[in-house]
């Protein structure tokens, strides 16, 4: 099965600039975090496998650039990230905002 879900997370740090690589490093980990968190309520012989497909990121400190990221889930949880994720960013302009579409498939044998 074929799923998508938004993750949006604030890296609180002003040693990090938008380019830095450890930043989108650091995203990347926390999506494959993410997607295999939410099976961790089935027991483990009835998780499915996971591949990721793709994961479409962005690093940014401006909430506008955060507004302008195409979603790519649009639910109240993954819209409830993004919106978290400026307010974080409004308050603290020197730390990162930083977000991604991932993409991923569920194996079920
Ligand atoms: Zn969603």
């Amino acid at each position: 099965m074929e799923r998508k879900d938004v993750l949006a997370m604030i890296l609180p740090t002003e040693e990090l600039d938008e380019h830095d690589p450890q930043a989108y490093l650091l995203l990347y980990q926390a999506c494959v975090t993410y997607v295999h968190a939410e099976y961790e309520h089935l027991p483990l012989s009835e998780r499915p496998k996971i591949s990721i497909q793709n994961i479409e990121t962005m690093v940014t400190r401006s909430p506008r650039e955060l507004d302008d990221f195409p979603l790519s889930h649009d639910c109240d949880g993954c819209r409830g990230g993004v919106n978290a994720a400026r307010t974080a960013l409004l308050d603290n302009p020197k730390h990162l905002a930083a977000i991604a579409n991932v993409y991923y498939t569920e194996h079920h044998a």
